[in-house]
């Protein structure tokens, strides 16, 4: 069979390799992308989608630059104008407003189908992508003239100076490149569902830790809210096997009632979650970016933002670059060194957090509480905090 030559291979057309693909192509440049699952198409009259990402500012900047961000209006994205966050173990409270910040809103809350369905939509019109689908690699391997050389479950080949492993944090490619991954595990589990509310959301992410893990009721449209639960992975096993009815009693008591009872429930699901780190984000020819690279904690709502980081960092890397050097070490490191610091922190301040609103300690709880009013009084220290999260 012949072997098809291209100037990058993106294997993985989630958010991340998306972004990433529509980045690249801006410069002309022959890119492949290989996805074994395609997202259902879009119906605008369709539940809400169990899955959702709390999109920043930065990543709202790098899906306008491949004209993704247009179409993702077009379906269905809600803006927050607030964020509220309090402690169940204390009157500490803190609130964030774009107001104060003088912004229209802190970002928006979208489904990941929507986003991913939007990437897509770009690629297929563009000459310069080809879309493997439904297709996965089985195999790696390196050509004679330095390049790498990947086989498809089709038995198609793809040949180029670089394969992007943007394919989740079950990441083939980071095996097939022989890089290992240090992963944690919580013992949690993040339950997810949507709801609607007695009283409205008022556009604002709420979010209230209790000494489990982090509740978060995010602003949907027509009222409804996408709920991220952190919970023991016992718990969260035992709350999706509960009744309507009593579920929606936990979860509005949960919330201390702040939107009131829970009027309207969808289907609940539950996910494990897992700290990673791959122990290298490059290898010979092979750059990781998302979750093949990292995974973290949900509780701030980071890990496609940060995904975004990665594409928009190595694209910016490549772009002014012959693509004869998209496989060179040099460069590759460059992008490591660019990413790695910024994921680990992100990693570690997540973690620093779960373990502080963890604590049943009386005087960690009175340290946490007196903490979060402090810094809530302090308008500078939090827009400071607030431009960082949003990305400005
Ligand atoms: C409960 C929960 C809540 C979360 N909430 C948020 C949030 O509010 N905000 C936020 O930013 N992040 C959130 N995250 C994290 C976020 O969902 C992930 O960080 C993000 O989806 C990663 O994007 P990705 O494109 O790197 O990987 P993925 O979304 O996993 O995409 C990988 C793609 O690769 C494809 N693929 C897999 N195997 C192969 C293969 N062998 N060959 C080819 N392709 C393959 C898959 O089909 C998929 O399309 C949350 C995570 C959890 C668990």
């Amino acid at each position: 069979m012949t072997i098809l030559q291209f100037d990058a291979v993106i294997v993985g057309a989630g958010i991340v390799g998306g972004t990433l693909a529509g980045l690249l192509i801006k410069g002309g440049r022959k890119i492949a992308v290989v996805e074994p699952r395609l997202p259902e198409p879009f119906e605008p009259e369709s539940d809400f989608e169990l899955r959702v990402s709390a999109i920043s500012r930065a990543s709202q900047r790098a899906l306008v630059e491949v004209s993704a961000w247009e179409r993702v209006l077009a379906k269905r994205a809600h803006a927050y104008e607030a964020m509220q966050v309090w402690d169940a173990g204390g009157s500490g409270e803190i609130r964030f407003d774009s107001s104060e910040m003088g912004e229209a809103d802190l970002g928006h809350i979208v489904e990941n189908n929507v986003i991913q369905s939007s990437l897509l939509e770009v690629l297929a019109k563009n000459t310069h992508v080809t879309l493997f689908t439904p297709s996965k690699v089985v195999s790696m391997s390196n050509t004679e003239s330095g390049g790498r050389l990947i086989t498809l479950d089709t038995g198609e080949q793809l040949s180029a100076n670089l394969i992007v492993g943007a394919d989740g944090s079950q990441s083939v490619i980071r095996d097939l490149a022989g890089l290992s991954v240090m992963r944690e595990d919580y013992g949690q589990k993040g339950l997810v569902t949507v709801v609607k509310t007695e009283q409205a959301h008022q556009n604002t992410a709420w979010q209230r830790f209790l000494s489990g893990g982090p509740l978060a009721f995010l602003p949907l449209d027509n009222g409804y809210s996408s709920i991220v639960w952190t919970l023991p992975a016992d718990r969260a096993d035992r709350h999706l096997k509960q009744s309507e009815d009593e579920f929606k009693r936990v979860l509005a008591e949960a919330l201390d009632y702040r939107l009131g009872a829970i009027t309207d429930i969808g289907p609940r699901a539950a996910f494990p979650l897992m700290g990673s780190q791959a122990s290298a984000y490059i290898a010979t020819g092979v750059a990781l970016v998302g979750d093949s690279a990292h995974t973290i904690h949900p509780l701030a709502g980071q890990g496609v933002n940060l995904g975004i980081k990665d594409a928009v960092a190595l694209a910016e890397l490549l772009s002014p670059l012959s693509s004869r050097e998209w496989g060179s070490h040099k460069r590759l490191r460059q992008y490591e060194r660019a990413r790695k610091g910024d994921d680990v922190l992100t990693m570690k301040v997540m973690e620093g957090f779960k373990t502080l609103f963890g604590h049943d300690a009386d005087v960690v709880k009175l340290a946490r509480n007196t903490g979060l009013n402090i810094f809530n009084s302090i308008p500078l220290l939090k827009q400071q905090i607030m431009r960082s999260a949003m990305g400005l």
